[in-house]
């Protein structure tokens, strides 16, 4: 076996169609389409076609669409750009299992006498709406919660927290970044104000995000200095970026369902052989509400890098909840934020499947595991030898 890629939280592989599709966008048809020849208008013509697309797979207006340069991009974008537009609020709601690209531009806010508060999650990882909603008062100017969690996959009641905000009249971020191709949005029937977006999670190529912004929200431009996107984020176009991202949302939003049935199918296989074949091994968060293809497991007593680096040697690539932080191991955020214990948090493994996955790349995987982890039991100073 050579690649088995159950990383696709981290990135995705372009689809073939797309790359097919961004070709000629490189070497013939290179024009910028702010261009008043017909050369660069013909890619302009293009573009409004991606947006299109990208528009149909949300279920809002094309004019809603602004494209970033990356998720990042536009989560910075959303919280910088509305907290310029309502000066005179001074408080930002968020929640303690975000991204870094919402949760550190959040913690910069403080510094400059920001109240930022982050909502806490239960041991399934499920937000407490409850405290969300007590938070919200005259002075917040933006509520920023995920979509849905990138390390866990749970899926935050999104459409109720904007059913809070358009009550109280606040500004609603959502960063659906993991969200975005993996399960089916509309924005028509929803009270988001503000999504992002990027291009790499949905098999569309690295460097394209999107932020929606709904008709009629305040936001100030975050990148000055050209008139693109409707004067919202200037600077010239990533074209072949874009047109990929529109094939990308095309294919996502016809095969969506078939897509979400086989890699669930895949993903459940997966999780339960090893749950049932690794002692001392649990899931991390909520089983129900959750992204078909995530599945986040610990594994006591032994630590996460240990493990895939050993997958690493299989060929197997997935991706562990710790962060290595100035040479000492530091558990997820998200995992801490869940109270999961120390040493179940150190051994916690993210497989994040695609519809490029196969059952004999699960069948292999299943294989390896127990082996892996027995293994490195055997080495733990945490496991009382017999
Ligand atoms: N938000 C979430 C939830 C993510 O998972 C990621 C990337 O992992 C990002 C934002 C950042 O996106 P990008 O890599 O496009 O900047």
């Amino acid at each position: 076996m050579e690649t088995v890629y159950f990383d696709n939280n981290a990135t995705t592989r372009v689809a073939d169609e797309v790359f097919e599709e961004i070709k000629p966008y490189f070497c013939e048809l290179y024009g910028n389409p702010s261009s008043m020849h017909t050369f660069g208008g013909q890619v302009g013509i293009k573009m409004r076609e991606a947006r299109g697309k990208v528009a149909a797979l949300l279920g809002c207006d094309p004019s809603e669409i602004i494209f970033t340069g990356c998720g990042t991009e536009s989560d910075n974008t959303a919280i910088n750009g509305t907290l310029a537009a309502y000066p005179d609020k001074r408080k930002v709601i968020t929640s303690r299992v975000e991204h870094p690209a919402v949760l550190q531009v959040c913690r910069e806010l403080e510094h400059k006498g920001y109240t930022v508060v982050e909502i806490g999650v239960d041991k399934k990882g499920r937000l407490d709406l409850t405290e969300l909603e007590e938070q919200i008062d005259e002075d917040t100017a933006l509520v920023t919660i995920m979509y849905s969690n990138n390390e866990t996959g749970v899926i935050f009641p999104i459409d109720k927290i904007a059913e809070l905000t358009e009550d109280k009249g606040v500004v609603f971020h959502t960063d659906a970044v993991q969200t975005v191709g993996k399960i089916p949005l509309n924005l028509s029937r929803s009270n988001i104000d503000l999504l992002s977006i990027s291009g790499h999670k949905l098999h569309a190529p690295k460097g394209i995000g999107v932020l929606y912004v709904r008709k009629g929200t305040r936001l100030s431009p975050y990148m000055v200095g050209g008139h693109q996107e409707g004067g919202k984020r200037a600077g010239t176009e990533n074209v072949p970026g874009i047109i990929g991202l529109g094939k990308a949302c095309e294919l996502a939003a016809e095969n969506i369902e078939a897509e979400n049935n086989k890699v669930r199918k895949l993903r459940d296989k997966l999780e339960n052989a090893i749950l049932q074949r690794c002692p001392d091994s649990m899931l991390n968060g909520d089983k129900e509400n959750r992204l078909p293809n995530t599945s986040n497991i610990s594994f006591e007593y032994v630590e996460g890098e240990a493990i895939l680096l050993m997958l690493d040697k299989f060929g197997i690539c997935a991706s562990s909840g710790s962060a290595c932080t100035s040479g000492s191991l530091e558990p997820s955020h998200v995992l801490r934020a869940m109270g999961v214990p120390f040493t179940a948090a150190h051994g916690s493994i993210r497989f994040s499947l695609s519809r490029y996955n196969t059952e004999q790349e699960v069948d292999y995987t299943i294989e390896k595991i127990p082996d892996i982890i027995n293994r490195l039991r055997e080495l733990s100073p945490f496991v009382t030898k017999k």
